[in-house]
């Protein structure tokens, strides 16, 4: 009952607040040059205001923005938010930068960054990948070098997202070739802004340029900026790979056109219905199981934060980032089907086609970004249901000795 009364309580003062202070935000617009989305001055105000308030990471401590509450009173206040389209809630689940941080940082890169990250007035980027290392993340060659009070940096990264804008990437670098591959790397965040830190824009598929090369040459990283220790990278890497995954496990951007979609039924529904095509039998069948996908999907990745939330990095995220996958594909492939010949038109004056031409190019990004959907279905193998691991003959012995074709 007093748990109740407390949970009544807290739904009045959230709702009390929001009603004082919400009043929607201006559409987000693209970024220059089709550079990703930029975070507009009222969204950061916004932001700075959930923050000083105590609604973006109440599952956190007081020291660091939080609340101390539980799961199920957080959940309250993210449910409030959501019932009034006000963003900013939930953090202590989904910025996955924040959350990285505060598990592994030093107290000096916290008190720096944490507030920062929390209003998106810093921008970040993913420098994992490298040319000859992607699936296998543990083969890297970046190598940081300790010099002093600060570590010097040489490596080259590919694919990483929002590079041009970043203020900071985390960084995996090796920083012992003697330990054997895993044991060898150490997780940075290094200030991207600097003269050792060259960005070179890639072309994608969907003619837009989010993610890039990234040549680092004699870069430097602050001692501070590196998080649990020397050679602890691994581990820090894979809670960073789970939220990443958990966020990738609740879906991508939606159609690009502008034109709206409806808001009072599922969005493929009504697009069946504009094209005149509810009444056939199969594509109601399709439709009904990409919609049957979709909700099991969303429990299941709400299971999977839960366990996030106790501090395991769980390996059930894999399972929602692949049907994720799955159903992105899936989604294009009945709108495409929906629109029949019409899919094959694009541009302006036809933005239902091109919706559906842009979501199924842009699925892949959920099938390879954050670790492909093979490398998801080993983990699944693996850690979910307890089969044999791959071999790995590289495993066990020093980096230095790892045969390489490079
Ligand atoms: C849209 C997008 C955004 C991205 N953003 C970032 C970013 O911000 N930062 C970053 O660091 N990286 C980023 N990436 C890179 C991404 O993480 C890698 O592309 C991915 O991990 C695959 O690595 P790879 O491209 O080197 O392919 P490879 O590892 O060379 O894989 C090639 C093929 O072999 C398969 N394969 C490889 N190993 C196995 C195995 N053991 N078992 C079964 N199949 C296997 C793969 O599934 C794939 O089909 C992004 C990628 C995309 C598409």
């Amino acid at each position: 009952m007093a748990d109740a009364m407390t949970e009544d309580a807290l739904r009045e003062e959230v709702r009390a607040w929001l009603a004082a202070n919400w009043q929607g935000l201006p559409k987000p617009q693209p970024g220059a040059g089709g550079a990703g989305w930029t975070v507009s001055p009222e969204q950061k105000a916004w932001l700075a205001k959930v923050v000083e308030a105590r609604w973006a990471a109440p599952r956190w401590p007081e020291a660091w923005f939080g609340r101390g509450l539980p799961d199920a009173q957080a959940r309250i206040i993210e449910r409030e938010f959501a019932a009034v389209g006000a963003p900013g809630s939930g953090q202590d689940r989904t910025n996955l930068w924040a959350n990285t941080l505060l598990a592994g940082g030093t107290e000096g890169l916290k008190q720096k960054l944490i507030g920062p990250l929390l209003r998106q007035e810093v921008a970040m980027c993913l420098l994992y990948s490298e040319p000859g290392a992607g699936s296998d993340l543990a083969g890297i060659r970046t190598k940081a070098e300790k010099a002093g009070d600060h570590y010097v940096v040489q490596g080259s990264k590919v694919w990483t997202s929002g590079a041009a804008t970043a203020d900071y990437g985390m960084l995996i670098a090796r920083t012992d070739w003697d330990a054997s591959k895993h044991a060898g790397i150490s997780f940075f965040f290094l200030p991207m802004k600097q003269p050792g830190v060259e960005v070179r824009p890639l072309r994608q598929i969907t003619d837009e340029s989010h993610f890039n090369e990234v040549f680092i040459t004699d870069a430097i990283v602050p001692e501070e900026n590196l998080l649990k220790g020397l050679g602890e990278g691994w581990g820090v890497l894979q809670t960073a790979l789970a939220y990443e995954r958990s966020v990738m496990g609740e879906g991508a951007r939606g159609p690009r056109s502008g034109v709206a979609e409806s808001k009072t039924e599922e969005p493929m529904i009504a697009l069946a219905r504009e094209a005149g095509r509810l009444g056939d039998p199969l594509l109601r069948q399709d439709l009904a199981q990409v919609i049957a996908y979709r909700r099991l999907n969303a429990l299941n990745t709400a299971r999977a934060k839960a366990d996030l939330a106790q501090g395991t990095s769980s390996p059930v995220m894999s399972l929602g980032k692949l049907a994720m996958s799955r159903i992105l594909h899936e989604e294009a492939r009945v709108r495409t089907a929906i629109l029949g010949a019409g899919s094959l038109l694009e541009g302006p004056d036809h933005p239902r086609a091109e919706d559906a031409n842009f979501l199924t190019l842009n699925a892949y990004f959920t099938s390879i970004g954050g670790g492909t959907d093979q490398i998801q279905r080993n983990i699944i193998g693996e850690r979910v249901l307890g089969l044999p691991k791959e071999p790995e003959v590289d495993r066990d012995i020093p980096f230095r000795e790892v045969k390489s074709g490079r």
